[in-house]
């Protein structure tokens, strides 16, 4: 396609308002503030790369564009993004969201589209004050845009709702660190998917419905304590040797990747044929990233405590940190038995590349066998990549002593 129907196509569409009344703000960062969006009366609804989009618009991004955005970009020139009221990009991560954010608003301009800009780094109160700022400011203007003012109770009830489904999450994350069969990877990663497509009570019931279950078979096997023990130290991020069971047949394999998605770690892993309990767990991942944020409390400022919410977060590539990131994953692996590490880069993603090297340094220190594994939304080489999975598989074996 050249670039003159490129942006004749791109001219021509507009991003689709929702059918029903219920408005919709899709996200496509992490650490999105949900609380206040659903103040709003606005769903906050996830959207992530998807495969199988063809990349026709990449000619009218810059070089700069990793795979992941100009997937998202694609999506919306191919009209196969879900329909959403309004898209919110952030500012002051990484320079293919800030840019495609910017070209976004050139070729579709009636799409209606808000930026929050996060601080660079992210400790002490000053970044505390600059991002309840910007909240406030994105508050401002989601009322200008749709006519609908913050509402305390609103927050209160959205505070409720992510708290419960963090608690609930984390505990399966846990539990599947003690006893990786005792969930399905890719039932947990579809129960995170299915809230944050649509955070409601319906989902949050599901998730922590699966919660109850596990807990049930995890105390008839003795290990709940365990389990529970793991998720208060993930929530602090210092973990003491975990008590595991012996005789695990497979290797435990951890992930870490910048924005991967649980559910492509998944179709992956279905790729190479590797049954899913020897994934004991994402690390630095949207998964654990979105589920590991402290909840924010309500009975203060609402701006000022969300935004200690997401800077208390686990870390991203795209901020300082990477000692805090990398002592943590040191932790992981020794603590919690990790026998191998697969690192996934998003294609032409900057922080990714940046940073995998020194993933792969200290898990390596630690003893651990470490693959670093580039990746595409697209999973265009999903077969090499399965091989490549299945060669890495066979090089590690369960540690002795468990
Ligand atoms: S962090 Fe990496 S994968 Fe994510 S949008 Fe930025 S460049 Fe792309």
């Amino acid at each position: 396609m050249s670039y003159e129907q490129v942006t004749v196509q791109s001219n021509s569409q507009t991003l689709k308002p929702t059918v029903t009344d219920r408005l919709t703000m899709g996200y496509v960062y992490p650490h999105a503030p949900l609380e206040i969006i659903m103040a709003h009366g606005l769903t906050p609804t996830l959207v992530r790369a998807r495969p199988g989009i063809a990349g026709a618009f990449e000619a009218s991004l810059q070089t700069f564009a990793c795979s992941y955005t100009r997937n998202l970009f694609s999506q919306r020139a191919n009209d196969q993004m879900p329909a959403s009221s309004a898209l919110l990009f952030p500012g002051n991560t990484c320079d293919s969201l800030l840019n495609v954010g910017d070209i976004w608003r050139v070729r579709f301009p009636d799409d209606i589209i808000f930026r929050l800009t996060y601080p660079a780094a992210n400790q002490g109160e000053a970044a505390v004050h600059y991002l309840a700022d910007e909240l406030r400011s994105l508050s401002q203007s989601i009322e200008a845009a749709f006519g609908r003012p913050f509402s305390e109770e609103e927050f209160r009830d959205a505070a409720g709702l992510t708290r419960q489904f963090r608690s609930a999450a984390q505990f399966l994350y846990a539990a599947r660190v003690v006893s990786p069969q005792v969930l399905r990877y890719s039932k947990l990663a579809a129960l995170i998917h299915t809230f944050l497509l649509s955070p409601d009570q319906k989902s949050a019931n599901e998730i922590t419905n699966a919660s109850t279950q596990v807990q049930r078979a995890l105390a008839r096997s003795r290990l709940l304590d365990s389990a529970k023990k793991i998720q208060e130290q993930l929530i602090k991020r210092h973990l003491t040797p975990a008590a595991l069971p012996h005789g695990a047949k497979s290797p435990r394999i951890a992930i870490a990747g910048g924005m991967i998605d649980p559910g492509a770690i998944v179709a992956l892993f279905n790729a190479a044929g590797i049954p899913e309990d020897a994934l004991v767990m994402d690390l630095f991942s949207f998964g654990f990233k979105t589920v590991f944020t402290p909840p924010c409390e309500v009975g203060r400022d609402p701006f000022d405590s969300v935004a200690r919410s997401i800077l208390a977060s686990p870390l991203e590539p795209t901020q300082e940190g990477l000692g805090v990131r990398l002592a943590f994953l040191k932790d992981v692996v020794t603590n919690l038995a990790v026998d191998g590490l697969i690192v996934c880069e998003q294609s032409f993603c900057d922080p990714d590349e940046f940073e995998a090297p020194s993933l792969e340094a200290e898990a390596s220190k630690s003893g651990v066998a470490v693959m670093r594994l580039p990746i595409d939304p697209e999973l265009s080489d999903r077969e090499r990549l399965g091989v490549r999975l299945q060669s890495f598989l066979e090089t590690i074996s369960p540690r002795s002593g468990r």
